[in-house]
Formats: C-alpha cells, structure tokens, sequence
C-alpha cells in the first residue's frame, strides 16, 4: 500500500463536472489500494476573480485582508471535491491549511512553511478516508492562528511539503497539460513532452516551468527527496518524473526555511582565456567554440559582454591541462577575426593560467534579491578582486585569482553560514542525461548596461547592493574583460538583466553611485534564450552547437552567460522566438506528435 499525494491544479477542478471526474479518479486510486490525499487549488480562475475585487475596492489592499480573501477560494473546492467523493461511496474529509497544522512564518501573502503537523491527516487516513486539503494557504503560527498564503501558484508547494512532512511514496501534479515540455508548445508547436527532468534542471528552467510547477515546490522535492511526477488530469500517460538527488537528512522543523543558498562550489583549477575586441556581428561566438569544441576542449564558463563600438569581448574557462590546447585555438582564430589582417588593435588573445571559480548555489535565490551583492560585498571585504561574473537563476559564480580562491571560500561559508559542497548539478548527472533537456525564451527583460566601472574590490557589490536595497531582483549579470583605463584608472563594463517593469527603477537607484561609472545604457528590446541539461556538464561542443544555430539565422549574439548546465544568450528581441525555434531544433527536441496544449 502506497501513501500518494495528489494536487489538483485550477483548471482541474474549474466545475462541477471536472471535480465530479477528478473525484472518480481519486476513488480509483484508493481502489487500487492506496492511501490518498489530495491537494486542490480555487476552482478555474477563482483567485484572479477574488484578486479583481478586491481592487475595485482599493489599489492597496492590506496583505492580511488579501489573505483572508485569497485562501476562501481553495476553501470552496475542498467542500466541494470532499462531497463529490462522498457521494460516489469514498469516505473523505476536507480540512484547511490551519485544520492540518500548516504551520508558515508571519508573512502574509508570500509566507514559507515552518512545518506541518502530520498527525491529524494520518489519523484521517488510518480511518480508510480520503483527506483533501486546501493548498495555497497556512497560519502563521500555533497561537495566533493568522491565516497566511504561500504566494501565487503555492498549492504545489502545499502539495510537495505534505508529501514530505507525510513521508510519501510519491506527489503526482496533475493539471491541464501533458507534463514538461522541451520549450513553450505556443511559441514552438513541436514542443515534445519530457520523461523526466531533474530538479536542478526544472529550477534553471523557472522561466519555462513555473506555470506549470512552482519553483519552491521543486526546491522541497529536492531537498526532501522527494518523487515528484506533472501529468495530466485527463488521461493515464505517466507525465513527466522530476527526478530528485539523494537528500541529506534534514530535519522537518523549518522545512521551507532553508538558507538562499545552501551550497558553495569551488574549482581551483582554471585557465582564462578572453578574446578582446573580436567583431561584433552574428556567428563570431559560433566560430570560436566551434573550432574549441572541434579540439574536443570542453570549456565551463563563458561570457560575452555588452559590446564596445562596434567590437565585444568574449571569455571562457577551461580545466588547466587542456588551456594549452585552448589557447591554441584561439590565438589561431584571432587573426581570421580581424577586419584587416594588419590591424592589431583588433581581436586580441589574452590568457591567465591561475584562475580559481568559486559559486554560490541555492534554489532559495531565485526572486530574493540581494544574494549575489551579499556574495560580492563579501569578497569586495576580503579586498578579493572579481575578474568574471556570471550568473544563471540558481546560480552565481565569480572567477578570483587561484592565489585568492582558499580565502574567498572560507569568506564565502563563513558569510553564508555553510560548509565547501561538492557540485552538486554534475554529481547528479545521470549516465544517460541529455546535454540539453529544454530550452526557454524570456522576452520581458531589459539588459541595462553600466560602463566604465572602477575595476577594484567592491564595485559589484555596491552596484547589487543598491539595487537589493530597493528590492530589484537582478537576473542574469556579467562583467566584461576589456579593461579600460580613464584617467589613470583602470575600469570595465558590468551589465545585468532585471525584469522591464523594474528597469526604471533600477537606474533611477544607481544614479547615487553615478561617481563610480561614465554612463547607463538601458535596452528593452531584448530576449533571453537558454539552454538547460545536466548532461553538458564535460561534453565538449554543445555551446558551439547553441551558437551556430543562431549564427545560421543570421542572429547577433548580444551577451553570454553560463552556468554548469545552462547557457543564456541575450538577443534582439524581435528575433527571440525565431531563436528559440532555431536552437530547439539544432538540439533535435522536436516531437514527432504535437502535444495537444489547452488555450
Ligand atoms: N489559487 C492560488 C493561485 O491561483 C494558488 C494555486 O492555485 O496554486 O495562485
Ligand atoms: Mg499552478
């Protein structure tokens, strides 16, 4: 007999009808032997419904009263699916987040759980009984009793911390589409269903799956181990398995509560190599890493900066005993770059053999602004320099000089109160993981691009220091490696993503560092295309692949940015769905049915 959580999404049980046929499909479960809880959301569009009037009333609503307002409507729905089970002979009962004890910290409307008390469900299920809790919604603590929410799309994250606070055997998410596609089936109709995705891979993926499952949801499965399957509500195909690593034990007590970041990484054996002043036009970055990938050199990081007039500057790291090999290559494409072969002002090669690149890690990060400023404040205190940043949604790594990489570890642990982690996205690459699992398009970013910053310790930290402070979540940042010196003092580019509605505000809140930089440039006409898989990790050309497919479309590549098992490239915008389309063929994602995808 199998304990299995399941959670029923919006559109799942948007009538009658449907709560009528998810309740069959439930009794089936327990007929076949199972002990069930279910999970709902509000019926169909409910919660935008509520959300609605509440605004006609006010536009600024307290965050206590929008709770008490939002959490009636999965209120509704575990009435209504516990009489819909009833009345075909299953014994159910309904119980609210309070009822089960899902205890949340006192932040109305975004609230993390603290912990939940098993034992009422179980006592429930020991009767032979169905119990369909409402997800989305807790209290903040065994007192006070405050209802909270968990944020918008939170009955996922109910339904995974039940699953593990219960000790389930597995968390199904059933909702209206097949499972996890390679990319959004809107924009690429060939869009393929996946068998599975770890977890790793679905955070990096955020921006692609979070309709479809809640990021902090899939940082609880992961952490608890969790056996998390999306499939839909309406046929028996399997879906797809989010596969989590094996967990460390952790305790139950301050469950959602993990630390933003809950790893250190460090590779002390890396050779930088940066090709200055390369042309700025479509299938420069295609060149390079084909002929890199063609030496069979696997490269880690690679960035590619806001271009300077008319030419960028593209680096990379590889592990030291193939930088030979590397630099090779590139000092033999420098020249082919060059507009005039005389002119050796352009394309220059320029390596540095100790170069160490420590990481922070943590699903926690993503929406908390301030993680990477306090990583670079960090090091900006240990008078350690930043030579390159590069940064993806879980993910922040900083290249040092080797000499630096011990002390920027301690600093680091110290800082973020944990212990040097083992990698943990390669070490959880299955033998057969595809280099590239999905790919995603992004086209509500602008890329705001500051030049001429000093280049000593505390710069970075500063510019994501003030951003933090007026609460701008920062996506993708890079620094780039042309070092200018203006007057006396050497300075470089840093430029960064923020989502558009917030690209004013940000500038508006550097304008009090406007001493430390020459000028801001903002552009909204940007799209960020990514590619995510676990299985790039030591597989030489997938970035060159990435890049050939834009080149091919004619397609300039406008910033680079990487982590272990993703790369992301800044395009215009109005070329970001043609982009997608390009690279998730090159990667051969296609499916040979379309899925169908309810409008
Ligand atoms: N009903 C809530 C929302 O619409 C929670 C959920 O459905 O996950 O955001
Ligand atoms: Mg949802």
């Amino acid at each position: 007999m199998a304990l299995i959580v399941q959670k029923y999404g919006g559109t799942s049980v948007g009538s009658v009808e449907r709560i009528q046929t998810v309740a069959q499909r439930i009794r089936k479960t327990v007929q076949q032997g199972n002990k069930v809880v279910v999970v709902v959301s509000a019926m169909g569009k409910t919660t935008d419904t509520l959300v609605g009037l509440a605004q006609e009333i006010t536009p600024n609503p307290s965050r206590r009263e929008m709770d008490m307002l939002l959490s009636t409507g999965e209120q509704v729905t575990i009435a209504l699916m516990t009489m819909a089970l009833q009345e075909i002979g299953q014994t159910a009962t309904s119980l609210t987040g309070a009822q089960v004890g899902i205890v949340t910290e006192a932040e109305h409307s975004r609230a993390r759980i603290l912990s939940i008390k098993p034992d009422r469900i179980k006592h429930h299920l020991d009767q032979g009984e169905v119990v369909v809790v409402a997800g989305f919604q807790g209290i903040s603590s065994r007192e006070n009793l405050e209802i909270t929410t968990l944020g918008r799309g939170g009955s996922d994250t109910s339904a995974v911390a039940l699953a593990a606070s219960l000790k389930a055997n597995f968390c199904e998410i059933y909702t209206d589409v097949p499972g996890i596609l390679t990319t959004d089936p809107r924009l690429v109709p060939s869009a393929r269903l996946m068998e599975e995705i770890t977890c790793d891979e679905m955070l990096e993926l955020a921006s692609l799956g979070a309709k479809v499952l809640h990021p902090r949801a899939v940082e609880i499965a992961r952490n608890y181990g969790v056996s998390l399957v999306v499939r839909s509500s309406w046929s028996d195909a399997p879906g797809t398995h989010v596969i989590s690593p094996i967990p460390k034990p952790r305790s139950l007590e301050g469950l959602e509560l993990t630390k933003a970041v809950d790893g250190v990484e460090f590779d002390g054996e890396q050779g930088k190599i940066a090709l200055l002043r390369v042309p700025d036009r479509p299938g420069i970055a295609a060149r390079l890493f084909g002929e890199i990938a063609h030496q069979q050199v696997d490269v880690d990081l690679i960035i590619q900066s806001i271009h300077d007039g008319n030419s960028n500057d593209i680096a990379f790291t590889v592990v030291k005993n193939v930088l030979n090999k590397a630099e090779a290559v590139a000092e033999a494409i420098a020249p082919v770059l060059r507009s005039t072969p005389s002119n050796s002002t352009e394309a220059e090669v320029m390596v540095e053999t100790g170069v160490a690149k420590v990481s922070i890690a943590g699903a926690g990060m993503i929406g908390r602004p301030g993680i990477a400023a306090k990583m670079f404040k960090t090091l900006a205190a240990a008078k350690i320099n930043i030579e390159m940043i590069s940064t993806s949604e879980v993910k922040v790594s900083c290249v040092v000089a080797q000499k630096d990489g011990d002390r920027a570890i301690s600093v680091l642990c110290e800082a973020f109160d944990l212990q040097l982690s083992s990698n943990t996205a390669a070490s959880q690459t299955a033998a057969t993981a595809p280099p590239v699992r999905g790919v995603a398009v992004d086209t509500k970013q602008a890329q705001i691009a500051i030049r001429h910053v000093k280049d000593k310790p505390g710069m970075a930290a500063g510019i994501f220091g003030v951003l933090a402070d007026n609460n701008i979540s920062v996506d993708t940042i890079i620094q780039s490696q042309r070092c200018r010196i203006l007057a006396g003092t050497p300075t470089r580019d840093i430029a960064f993503t923020v989502a558009q509605e917030n690209a004013q505000a940000a500038c508006e809140a550097l304008k009090s560092l406007s001493e430390s930089f020459e000028e801001m440039i903002v552009d909204e006409d940007i799209a960020k295309v990514s590619i995510v898989g676990a299985g790039m990790v030591g597989q030489p050309g997938v970035a060159a692949k990435f890049f050939t497919a834009l080149a091919k479309e004619k397609i300039n590549i406008k910033m680079i940015a990487t982590s272990e098992i993703k790369i992301s490239c800044v395009v215009p915008q109005e070329e970001g769905v043609k982009a997608l389309k390009a690279v998730h063929d090159a990667f051969e994602l296609a499916g040979i049915e379309t899925v169908e995808v309810p409008a």
